[in-house]
């Protein structure tokens, strides 16, 4: 579910029945028809998780209502932002010893109790029940939805799977194999899907609730009844059949060797799926094993990061209207995620098609984020095509997307000076320009700095926030809270060629040209990234930007930085004349047209050193901006590279592959390859100090 969704149900009222009597971390109480309702409250937080006191809460309960039997018992949440959002994870870590074991099995006795219990369960959902609260569900009769309300698994991105009986409880309630793929994925089923899978017995409105909760407990509504397809899986050699098929899809998207969670739980539902008792044991003992999985920790390890990012975007911005200038490729995704978060926004262009081209657009972002018809209205109502300009006097934030040269933006700057409301703070998206120099054409220096969103902005989450040399802090921190309203992770960092991410990047693009003019095939190329753990190989990836932004980058870096870069491939700079720029052309170093590049090369004729020349030159880079204080430290790097990249998640990202492989190694070597291929691997002077 949306932010926004969420403030939008914030205006409703929660029906709570007769949980009313607060102890710990929930409500109850019984109302005149003998219902039991309890109502989970987590203390000190706005958002539930089910955490060991929790469950241990939860089962006084259960006993209490074991010795009482209600009418029937209903489990919901008191929280306007949700169900819950899953297990604490913060205590996984202290979990991942023999203990894990133990405590699960605890948490696993309760909810068997619910099921059991001799009277109707009913869990009402609003918002997400992710994890260990959709096991919470899971273990209830019936489920009563409010719309938005959406169910998923998320464990896998944990390297884990579910450990609270969602192994077995899905499977038996819906289709196997679509329960199987809910977990594979750690996707997430929002109301309608919920609905249809059967997940959901009943979508009613809020203001419904009680009477829904009414008919369940008179047995009114029906239940779920699985189809012939989920008897057949109950057969051994069925089910042996579909987890082969599974292995292999999951083998292309996760391999084992870096992600054995989805593939340990292949494992457990092709051996115990006909057998939940046998299930429940294996589920338990296998989540204890992932637990102490490095994969697990390090995906943990980038959870957290996530929260740091999400901790620095924080804070009042002050920003209600936006002006975009530039509705091209990033204008207008830009445009269309602040409007659907809540912001006023104004887009303007010297062109008529690309203002239009950006409303359907943003349509089409509303419908991939499961925004209901009134959000979508009204998030199209906020995104107002702008070709006068009228939104610059407005606007709290200006910012400016329009193409990459100095020349139109300080054209562009001049034409903003004495128009903008007092106060206002204009940045630019520009990706390889120095923000430093751009300042000096402002309106004001004070209220200027880079605003960095990355291609394609609505499914990219972080945005560099670059703080110029006279940006003041009071702008620098409005820009960050900016970020974090419209549901982006802010890194801000120091004006630097490239900034942070594209100054590791680009090495990495550039070393993948250079074996291509040394005749290594792009194939193999790729397939060393992707065995790395890279979610697209270098030259897929350049391909993927577009060889004009990949070029003008590498050269924009080639002429800023101290470092010596592989020289700028002369393939390269055909194709950009000859119009091959890449995916968007149809045609790069791959052909589009044919679909996605799918490399999947042998590696057994590839350099001995080719996978450690395309990675250490970033972590090189990595360095080069913590020495220079461009970055504020190692986890704001590694969080920046995989929010931004998508860098291997499952080794925690490049400072801490580097740390985990011993800087000393890196160091070796570096020099190595320096002897090997040139001065541009010379390690960094920035390691020393590491060590
Ligand atoms: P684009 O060419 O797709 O869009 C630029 C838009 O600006 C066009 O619609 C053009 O008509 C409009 N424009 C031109 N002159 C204008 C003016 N004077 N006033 C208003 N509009 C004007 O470019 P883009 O890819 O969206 O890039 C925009 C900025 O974002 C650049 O600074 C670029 O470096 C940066 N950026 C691009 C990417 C990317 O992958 N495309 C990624 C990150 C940052």
């Amino acid at each position: 579910m949306t932010k926004h969704a969420l403030e939008f149900l914030g205006e409703t009222k929660l029906e709570l029945g007769a949980a009313g009597e607060a102890s710990g971390n929930w409500r109850s109480g019984r109302d005149d028809d003998g219902v039991l309702w309890l109502a989970l409250d987590k203390s000190d937080s706005g958002v539930n998780t089910v955490s060991e006191d929790v469950i241990r809460e939860l089962d006084g309960l259960i006993a209490a209502a074991e010795a009482d039997l209600p009418k029937a018992l209903v489990i919901r949440s008191a929280k306007q932002a949700g169900f819950a959002a899953g297990a604490d994870i913060t205590s996984f870590d202290a979990m991942s010893d023999d203990g894990a074991a133990e405590m699960l099995k605890q948490g696993h006795a309760v909810l068997d109790r619910i099921e059991a219990l001799n009277c109707p369960t009913i869990c009402v959902v609003h918002g997400a029940a992710l994890g260990a609260g959709f096991e919470l569900a899971l273990a209830c009769d019936y489920r009563i939805i409010t719309p938005g309300a959406s169910f998923g698994f998320p464990e896998v991105k944990l390297g884990l799977h579910p450990g609270l009986g969602g192994t077995f409880r899905l499977p038996a309630l819906i289709d196997p194999t679509e329960a199987m793929t809910l977990m594979l994925t750690g996707k997430t089923a929002h109301t309608k899907r919920a609905k249809s899978l059967g997940i959901a017995n009943l979508v009613t409105e809020e203001r419904h609730v009680r009477a829904a909760v009414r008919a369940a407990a008179e047995g009114e509504i029906d239940q779920h009844e699985q189809g012939l397809k989920a008897r057949a899986l109950n057969f051994d050699q069925a089910r042996s059949l579909v987890a082969r098929q599974m292995r292999t899809q999951t083998e292309k998207k996760a391999p084992k060797r870096h992600y054995p969670a989805p593939h340990a739980l292949i494992d457990l539902w092709e051996e115990h799926g006909d057998d939940s008792k046998a299930m429940q044991k294996a589920e338990i003992a296998s989540f204890a094993d992932l637990l102490k999985t490095d994969t697990s920790k390090n995906l943990r390890r980038v959870f957290f990061l996530q929260q740091n990012l999400k901790g620095a975007g924080k804070g009042e911005d002050g920003i209600d209207h936006v002006h975009v200038i530039g509705a091209g490729a990033m204008g207008g995704e830009i445009a269309a995620v602040a409007a659907i978060r809540g912001k006023t926004v104004t887009l303007g262009d010297v062109e008529n098609d690309p203002l239009g081209h950006a409303i359907r657009q943003a349509g089409e972002i509303c419908e991939d984020k499961h925004l209901s018809s009134i959000e979508t209205r009204d998030a199209l109502d906020r995104l107002m095509p702008d070709p006068m300009g009228y939104g610059v006097a407005h606007a709290d934030l200006i910012i400016e997307a329009a193409p990459e040269d100095i020349g139109i933006k300080q054209k562009i700057y001049d034409g903003l000076k004495g128009r903008m409301k007092e106060g206002a703070i204009l940045a630019s998206n520009t990706s390889s320009l120095s923000v430093d120099e751009m300042a000096d054409h402002a309106p004001a220096a004070a209220r200027f700095a880079g605003l960095h969103f990355f291609n394609p902005v609505s499914k990219i989450d972080l945005v560099e926030v670059i703080r110029a040399k006279d940006t003041s802090e009071d702008a620098a921190s409005r820009l960050t809270a900016f970020c974090g309203s419209i549901g982006k992770l802010p890194a801000l960092v120091d004006d630097y060629p490239g900034f942070v991410v594209n100054r590791a990047l680009t090495p990495y693009l550039m070393e993948a040209m250079a074996l291509m003019d040394e005749g290594v095939r792009k194939e193999v190329i790729d397939t060393a990234a992707l065995q790395f753990g890279m979610p697209m190989g270098p030259v897929t990836l350049a391909d993927q930007v577009g060889l004009d932004i990949g070029l003008h980058v590498a050269e924009s870096l080639r002429d800023n930085l101290e470092k010596p870069m592989a020289d700028i491939s002369d393939k390269l700079r055909e194709k950009v004349e000859a119009g091959n720029l890449g995916k968007k052309t149809g045609k790069g170093f791959y052909d589009w047209d044919e679909g996605s590049p799918r490399p999947d090369a042998s590696l057994d004729d590839a350099p001995a050193d080719l996978t450690d020349r395309l990675i250490l030159p970033m972590l090189d880079a990595c360095v080069e901006v913590l020495r220079r204080g461009v970055a504020k430290d190692e986890d704001q790097v590694d969080a920046a590279m995989i929010f931004a990249t998508g860098w291997a998640p499952f080794r925690g990202g490049p400072m801490h592959y580097a740390r985990d492989r011993g800087i000393d190694e890196i160091v070796t070597r570096l020099k190595e390859l320096e002897d090997a291929h040139g001065p541009r691997f010379a390690p960094d002077e920035g390691w020393r100090t590491l060590g």
